[in-house]
């Protein structure tokens, strides 16, 4: 009967770490046809390591490093993290910092010593005119590579470039290979730049879209779904109005308890692959009812 095919599908998916907040969602997740994702943490490992550091000033890498180190300090982002954890590994103290403010996709600001500093992206810096072309084409030259970057500056006064990797999950290509076979279009949204995105989606074969805010992202998933079902895969605070919007949101892993909240459903296990297997479920237990 129909109650029973979705209770073993329920309970079944739950013991593999797939779980559905109900019969509805199974039914809504086997009519899939887009799925969207955010990039870090869900395709990549959302642990970025710090690869280089560029000096654009008088300032030595360590002192670059220490000014970003605490304007970060009152940060919980995985670039925040990165930095700190890379101004410890090189036994750079961290300052006294305050007034810490996060621009919602665009960095974080605070009084580091006494002065104000940000630590943002090129293209925040370039439109306030810290940066100049020709250091948007040094930040550029690392996107192109994958990495993201962000500018450490004072009032006008840029300080340097800090560049960092984090690596797409092992089987975020295969994961993607499978949802293209089921027919199914995958698509990245990102705040990260276009060149890093383009990197990155490039190497996973599947498209993008960078540069987005959290509220693009909410209703780019909105005109998405108006071509056909999406879900919305998904780890950040910042990604729950997304997973509200998608058909059927999905939370991944050890992602926030607000997007296991918010989210139609999760992957408990941080394995992309699981996402095909979720669908395939949802698809042979709808099949089964019909
Ligand atoms: P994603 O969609 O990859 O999760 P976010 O919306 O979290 O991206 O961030 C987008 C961009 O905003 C980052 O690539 C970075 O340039 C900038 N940014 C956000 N938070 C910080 C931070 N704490 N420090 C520096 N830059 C930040
Ligand atoms: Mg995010």
């Amino acid at each position: 009967s129909v109650p029973a095919s979705i209770a073993s599908a329920l309970s079944s998916g739950a013991k593999k770490g797939l779980l559905f907040k109900g019969g509805a969602v199974i039914e809504a997740a086997a009519k899939t046809e887009q799925i969207a994702f955010d990039k870090t943490g869900t395709l990549t490992y959302g642990r970025p390591a710090v690869t280089d550091i560029v000096k654009l000033g008088d300032y030595t890498n360590d002192a670059i490093l220490e000014i970003a180190a605490g304007v970060e300090a009152g940060s919980s982002h995985p670039l925040a993290t990165a930095i700190l954890k890379k101004a410890e590994s090189e036994n750079v103290s961290i300052p006294h910092s305050s007034g810490s403010k996060a621009l919602m996709g665009k960095g974080v600001e605070a009084i580091v010593n006494g002065t104000h500093a940000w630590v943002t992206s090129p293209k925040y810096a370039f439109s306030n005119k810290v940066i100049d072309d020709e250091v948007m084409e040094i930040a550029a030259s690392h996107e192109r590579d994958g990495k993201t970057v962000v500018v450490v500056y004072r009032k006008n006064e840029p300080l340097g470039l800090i560049a960092m990797r984090d690596e797409p999950r092992k089987d975020a290509a295969d994961a993607i290979a499978q949802i293209k076979e089921l027919g199914i279009t995958p698509i990245i949204l990102t705040g990260d730049n276009e060149r890093t995105a383009a990197a990155i989606a490039g190497g996973l074969g599947m498209e993008f879209r960078a540069g987005m805010l959290p509220k693009d992202k909410l209703e780019h998933i909105g005109t998405l779904n108006l071509a056909g079902s999406v879900m919305m895969i998904g780890d950040g605070i910042n990604d729950a109005p997304a997973l509200k919007q998608a058909a059927v949101g999905v939370a991944m892993g050890s992602g926030t308890d607000v997007a296991l909240e918010t989210a139609d459903a999760a992957i408990l296990r941080d394995r992309v692959t699981d996402i095909p297997a979720m669908i395939r479920m949802s698809r042979a237990t709808m099949a089964n009812i019909r």
